[in-house]
């Protein structure tokens, strides 16, 4: 068995996992996909104290610093269900989909998220050429060009005035009548000169010439038209999604799927951390789950030295 677990190689359970090796205790990491969202990611340019990174080559580099400890990396591995220990210092059980068991006196779960996708034509082809999910990560690379944002929730219209402030013009499409973004945020959003909000309205392609995104294609619900806006950038705002389905009924979640976790990254669970974005951890940023690995990491240490047989 291994002293502490970790689910997940993304950002989070790089870093749970090295802190945790360099305690000389027994680790391990099950990943699906050795890398995770990083490894979707073009130009990473807030990851504080690179100036600039690819992806791929984070992945690597998050790899290789694992690898450099002494941490057994099983990739490629899927867990399916979590059985949670009969009693606090006991086993936990994490089942993966090969129909094998792994068991450790500790886990941390670092599965992550993924953004909900809108499913036209055109999205997958132009992802990182223009369409893009996260405001705070690519705002800075749609300077002065114009973009939309799709999805008026929070979300959604929380991007669109970020972006107001960077870009030259801002659309928000929006399915519905109206936006469900709060108030407030609604109020600020139609102060700004350069936001045009466009309700009921399906989007239904992502338009380019082969290289780049050079504009989108909506469908009034009412009225049937179709309308073409030409642009540079659309951000994709319609959800993120915790990959936490298979934690349902053993681990507590948030409303929205997410693994409720203290500031400590314990979870429900005695001997289950957690953290990233797979968490009610607030911001999803690759320097954000990083530091949240570490914290579920010490923690777990902390809970296994209180749980050891004397
Ligand atoms: P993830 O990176 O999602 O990793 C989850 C890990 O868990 C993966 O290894 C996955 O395979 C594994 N996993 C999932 N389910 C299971 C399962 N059942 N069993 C086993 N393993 C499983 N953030 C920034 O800070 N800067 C940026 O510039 C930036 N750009 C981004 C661009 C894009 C296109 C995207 C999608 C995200 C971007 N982000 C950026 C966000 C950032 O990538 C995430 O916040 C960060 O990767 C979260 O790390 P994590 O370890 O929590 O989860």
């Amino acid at each position: 068995a291994f002293d502490v677990l970790v689910v997940g190689g993304g950002p989070a359970g790089a870093a749970a996992a090295v802190y945790a090796a360099r305690k000389g205790i027994r680790t391990g990491v099950a990943a699906e996909r050795f890398g995770g969202q990083v490894l979707d990611t073009m130009a990473i340019e807030n990851l504080i104290s690179v100036e600039h990174t690819e992806g791929p080559k984070l992945a690597a580099a998050l790899e290789a610093n694992v690898r450099a400890n002494d941490v057994d990396v099983m990739n490629l591995q899927r867990a399916e269900a979590l059985v949670p220990p009969a009693k606090p210092g006991e086993l936990v059980e994490v089942k993966l989909a090969n129909g094998a068991s792994l068991f450790s006196r500790s886990v941390i779960l670092s599965t992550g998220a993924r953004w909900r996708q809108m499913g036209v034509p055109g999205e997958d082809q132009y992802r990182n050429k223009g369409v893009a999910y996260c405001p705070h990560c690519d705002g800075p690379l749609f300077k002065g060009k114009r973009v939309a944002v799709i999805g008026g929730g929070n979300s959604g219209v929380e991007a669109a005035i970020d972006l107001a402030g960077i870009v030259a013009h801002v659309t928000l499409v929006e399915y519905d009548v109206k936006l469900r973004a709060d108030e407030v945020l609604q109020r600020k959003l139609r102060s700004l000169p350069n936001v045009e909000v466009v309700l009921n309205a399906q989007t239904t392609e992502v338009l380019g010439d082969g290289r780049r995104v050079t504009g989108l294609a909506m469908r009034d619900r009412a009225s049937d038209e179709v309308r073409q806006l030409e642009l540079e950038g659309v951000f994709v705002q319609i959800g993120l999604l915790p990959n936490t389905e298979w934690l349902k009924g053993s681990v507590e979640l948030s409303p929205r799927g997410e693994i409720v976790v203290d500031a400590h990254g314990r979870t429900s669970v005695p001997g289950v951390f957690a953290a990233g974005d797979a968490t009610t951890v607030p911001y999803k940023q690759i320097v954000i789950a990083m530091g949240a690995g570490a914290t579920a990491s010490l923690a777990a240490f902390d809970y296994l030295i209180r749980h050891s047989a004397p």
